[in-house]
């Protein structure tokens, strides 16, 4: 398998631009769903732990089970509620209210214009008269910005109806509720200040989908993907190599084998222009299973060490990227 490095400085760096638009390590919480983007979840919490985080995000109960030992408080976004001290569960519907277990903490989520998921604000009395009637703990009130990546005033009315979604849930009488509706690109875009908290997610690794007017912080990559070299051997000119047999050698040349492939979560790729690594070094024909074919003969290559651009060779986002990366990966700190 090939193997990844975490780049501990880079990830410190990154949340310490947050820190200083959020003024707090307090009111940001690491997400860490998806194996912490493929970082590695138990790797990441460490980190953030280290770093003097006291919040995260997580997909599933699972993972935040694991993490338990780094964090004060844990959001679960896509599990039932239950009753645990250190975690709190989002609500994205009238039915989850109903699963929810008798005085778990909860946080709703309230649809502000993605549709994707949480319940309308037309339903928002009814699910606070359901949450008072279950007992749950009302720790938080959510949302989800449906374009923040994008340049579009929609983030300002989403913002707007989230205001009278605040104004509902103080008039019906809950106190000490958070609310929160920022990702990565809400905090690169606007004034952190005022935020209870901030699900922050790509941002920390590393990455900004935003278009170039909103670079507003310096980010730096948190993974680089290697691949060791497994043989060497030479081809003469009109051979061919790998899988279809698709490259053909253009004269004698000296290739390496290198440990990347499928189970590794790398993609086949769909493009016929072959990958090139961060070193300029173009993949020779297909990956074939788990190997790749370089014109190199150094012990260890580096793939990529920034998804953004690999993502763009690849047609696809940095999330994509380095979500797929496979977590029996071998994963070092350096
Ligand atoms: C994944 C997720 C985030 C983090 O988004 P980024 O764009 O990676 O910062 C925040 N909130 C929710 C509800 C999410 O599902």
């Amino acid at each position: 398998m090939a193997f990844i490095k975490i780049n501990k400085e880079n990830f410190f760096h990154n949340l310490s631009q947050f820190v200083k638009k959020t003024g707090s390590k307090k009111s940001i919480g690491i997400v860490l769903k998806d194996n912490a983007y493929g970082h590695g979840l138990e790797l990441m919490a460490q980190l953030s732990q280290e770093f003097g985080l006291t919040q995260a995000v997580v997909r599933t109960y699972n993972e935040a089970e694991i993490i338990k030992p780094y964090f004060e408080e844990i959001l679960v976004l896509g599990d039932s509620a239950i009753v645990d001290e250190q975690c709190s569960f989002s609500l994205n519907s009238l039915e989850d209210i109903t699963n929810a277990q008798v005085g778990s903490t909860v946080e709703l989520k309230v649809d502000t214009g993605m549709h994707r998921n949480g319940i309308a604000f037309e339903e928002l009395e009814i699910a606070l008269q359901l949450i008072k009637e279950k007992d749950l703990i009302l720790k938080g009130v959510m949302t989800h910005n449906r374009s923040a990546d994008e340049l579009s005033s929609e983030l300002f009315w989403q913002t707007k109806v989230f205001e009278d979604v605040k104004k509902t849930v103080k008039d019906v009488g809950f106190k000490n509720v958070r609310f929160h509706a920022f990702n990565s690109a809400s905090a690169l875009r606007l004034p952190c200040y005022n935020e209870d908290f901030i699900r922050l997610g790509i941002g920390a690794y590393g990455y900004s989908e935003l278009p170039d007017i909103y670079e507003t912080l310096d980010l730096k990559p948190v993974l680089s993907l290697w691949a060791n070299k497994v043989s060497t051997r030479k081809v003469n000119q009109g051979q061919r190599i790998g899988y279809g047999g698709t490259y053909i050698a253009p004269k004698d040349m000296s290739i390496s084998t290198y440990n990347l492939g499928y189970g590794d979560g790398w993609m086949r790729s769909s493009s016929l222009a072959s990958f090139v690594t961060t070193n300029k070094l173009p993949f020779l024909g297909r990956v074939s299973m788990d190997y790749i074919s370089i014109e190199s003969t150094k012990e260890e290559i580096c793939i990529f060490d920034d998804a953004l651009s690999a993502g763009k060779q690849l047609g696809t986002i940095s999330y994509e990227i380095t979500t797929q990366l496979h977590s029996d990966i071998n994963r070092v700190v350096v």
